[in-house]
């Protein structure tokens, strides 16, 4: 297989990041920052500002993974290069990421995009609750087109809690908002058939539908640093994206306008997911989860779930069960026919005291202010939809 003999597929592949809801960007360290000299390449940030500017300028919402913190934060604290000990690392993360978000801000504010930040650590990806946290945030970012720029929180994170890689954490973060494109941009084209760097002649692989082992060891084999995780962390990547409906594709950020040249059919490896994020999603929801308990509910309910909405407080007659805040629920009608599943957003303790009244009274019945719906229509899935 050689790169021009799938070139018509990969043309068909060309819209799929313009024609994109929602796309994440893994920004690596080796583009972003100049090793060398230890500061931020301004002039490659700036030329990626415009990118994302334009795309958000057509709609499109848009979330960065940038990576760089470290190697700026070393550079600032005068860190030598024996210096490497993990609270040095902690350290450097805490001064550079400051650096590093001020850079995106500032860049995409010239744009007249903002940026907020979110640092995340393995935790916050995948401890349910704490995974609804993140994914509120993110939605509502990304809702009033703000574009979160995320790391790893690097400075609380030791080796046993950390991903180590931005790779996965873009992944995590892609299937976390139900992202439909995740871009890897690389210091290589994309994933080749033998090491590039070995073999000139080295093929591309234009697209990857499932990844085998005969994928995985062509990572091994295009094995130069790309960053900390190289092709191997960029496939794991991938596994973590297909399954979640979200199209993944690797690269090369060190090219002028990378995002326009992906949709000028630019050399690159796409990874197809077999569904999308919305069916992927609701699949998870409805069939990976034990559920933890049922609340009952009653007709207004039940007619409000049919037409799309979320379930609020008022409608819920009975629980049943005990669960925490993020669990599986089954949504029964009083009649004990099966509606719908979704993840809850109270504890079972909590619904037991906001059951019946209205979204404006539960914080009296708290003592704090929660969410107006107990289950987010996002977060739930009709039986038999
Ligand atoms: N989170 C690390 C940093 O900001 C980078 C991890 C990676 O390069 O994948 O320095």
């Amino acid at each position: 297989m050689t790169a021009n003999s799938e070139k018509t597929p990969q043309t068909a592949q060309t819209q799929r990041l313009r024609d994109a809801r929602r796309v994440v960007i893994k920004v690596g360290s080796s583009l972003l920052v100049d090793f060398g000299a230890g500061h931020l390449d301004r002039a490659w940030l700036e030329s990626l500002a415009v990118e994302i500017a334009r795309l958000t300028g057509r709609g499109q919402q848009v979330a960065v993974v940038s990576s760089g913190a470290i190697a700026l934060g070393r550079k600032y604290l005068g860190l030598a290069e024996d210096q490497r000990r993990l609270e040095q690392q902690q350290a450097a993360a805490a001064a550079g990421q400051v650096l590093l978000a001020h850079a995106y801000q500032e860049l995409l504010g010239q744009h007249g995009v903002k940026v907020a930040q979110m640092l995340l650590t393995l935790g916050d990806t995948e401890d349910r609750r704490r995974y609804l946290n993140a994914r509120s945030t993110l939605e509502t970012l990304l809702g009033v087109g703000v574009v979160p720029v995320i790391n790893e929180n690097d400075s609380v994170a030791t080796e046993e809690i950390r991903y180590g890689d931005n790779d996965r954490l873009a992944a995590r973060v892609a299937a976390m908002c139900s992202a439909d494109c995740l871009v890897l941009l690389s210091d290589v084209d994309g994933l080749f058939e033998s090491d590039p760097a070995a073999s000139p002649d080295a093929a591309l692989i234009p697209i990857v539908h499932n990844i085998t082992p005969d994928i995985e060891s062509r990572a091994g084999a295009s094995g130069t640093d790309y960053g900390s995780g190289g092709m191997i962390t960029k496939i794991a990547a991938a596994k973590i994206c297909m399954p979640a409906g979200c199209a993944t594709v690797i690269a090369n950020g060190l090219k002028s306008r990378p995002l326009a040249a992906i949709e000028e059919d630019a050399p690159c490896t796409w990874f197809l997911p077999s569904t999308t994020p919305s069916i992927a999603r609701k699949r998870w929801i409805a069939g990976s989860l034990v559920p933890r308990g049922v609340l009952v509910i009653d007709a207004g309910a039940e007619q409000s779930l049919a037409n799309g909405k979320s379930l609020l407080p008022v409608g819920i007659v009975r629980v049943e069960g005990r669960f925490e805040r993020g669990d599986s629920v089954v949504l029964k009608n009083d009649a004990g026919n099966d509606l719908a599943r979704g993840l809850v957003a109270y504890s079972s303790d909590e619904v037991s005291l906001i059951k019946g009244r209205r979204s404006a009274d539960t914080e009296a019945a708290l003592g704090y202010r929660g969410r107006d719906e107990v289950i987010h229509r996002d977060n739930l899935v009709l039986i038999g939809s």
